[in-house]
C-alpha cells in the first residue's frame, strides 16, 4: 500500500467517536468489534461524527467478523446514513485481509470510508487505527473489484 494519490484528503475523526471506537475495540477483545461511521464529506477531507457499534455474530469471531443483522439493518436506515465500516484485528496489524478485500463488494456506495484497528501492544497501550478510502473506479488494468488506498487518518479536538 504505498500508491497514495497526492490529492487523497485526510480521515478526520471527532475524538469522542474514536474513544468510542477504542473502548468497543478492547471491549470485545478477544473477538473481532465491527461498527459503523456516521459522518460527512467536509471541507479538507471526510469528517467521522459518530461511531456506533455492532455486535459480531461471525461464527469464529476471534478470524472475522459479521454484523448482528438487526444491527447491519438498523446501521444502512440510519439518518444520516453511514459512510464507513469499522472492525478489529485483535490479533494482527490493521491491515486489509483477503476477506476484508472481498467483503468490498457487498457495502453500498454510501460507506466510502473503511477503517481497522488493533489494540496496542505492550509498548504502545492505545488502539492503532488504518483508514482507507473505498475505491470502487476501474483500476489501470480495468478491474473494477472495488479495493482500499490508505490515508491519514487524524483527531479532531472538536
Ligand atoms: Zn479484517
Amino acid at each position: 500500500m504505498t500508491a497514495t494519490p497526492e490529492n487523497l484528503q485526510p480521515i478526520g475523526l471527532k475524538l469522542s467517536a474514536q474513544q468510542a471506537l477504542g473502548r468497543h475495540l478492547l471491549a470485545c477483545l478477544p473477538h473481532e468489534a465491527c461498527g459503523v461511521l456516521v459522518g460527512t464529506a467536509a471541507a479538507g477531507g471526510m469528517r467521522i461524527d459518530a461511531y456506533i457499534p455492532m455486535r459480531n455474530v461471525a461464527p469464529d469471531p476471534l478470524h472475522s467478523f459479521v454484523p448482528h443483522p438487526e444491527d447491519w439493518v438498523r446501521a444502512l436506515y440510519a439518518d444520516p446514513a453511514p459512510i464507513g465500516l469499522f472492525h478489529s484485528h485483535p490479533h494482527a496489524q490493521p491491515l486489509p485481509s483477503a476477506a476484508d478485500l472481498q467483503g468490498l463488494a457487498a457495502l453500498g456506495n454510501t460507506f466510502r470510508i473503511y477503517l481497522i484497528g488493533s489494540p496496542g501492544t505492550k509498548e504502545t497501550s492505545s488502539p492503532v487505527l488504518k483508514g482507507y478510502y473505498i475505491e470502487r473506479s476501474p483500476d489501470k488494468n480495468n478491474k473494477c473489484a472495488p479495493r482500499l488506498i490508505e490515508a491519514t487518518v487524524y483527531a479532531l479536538l472538536k
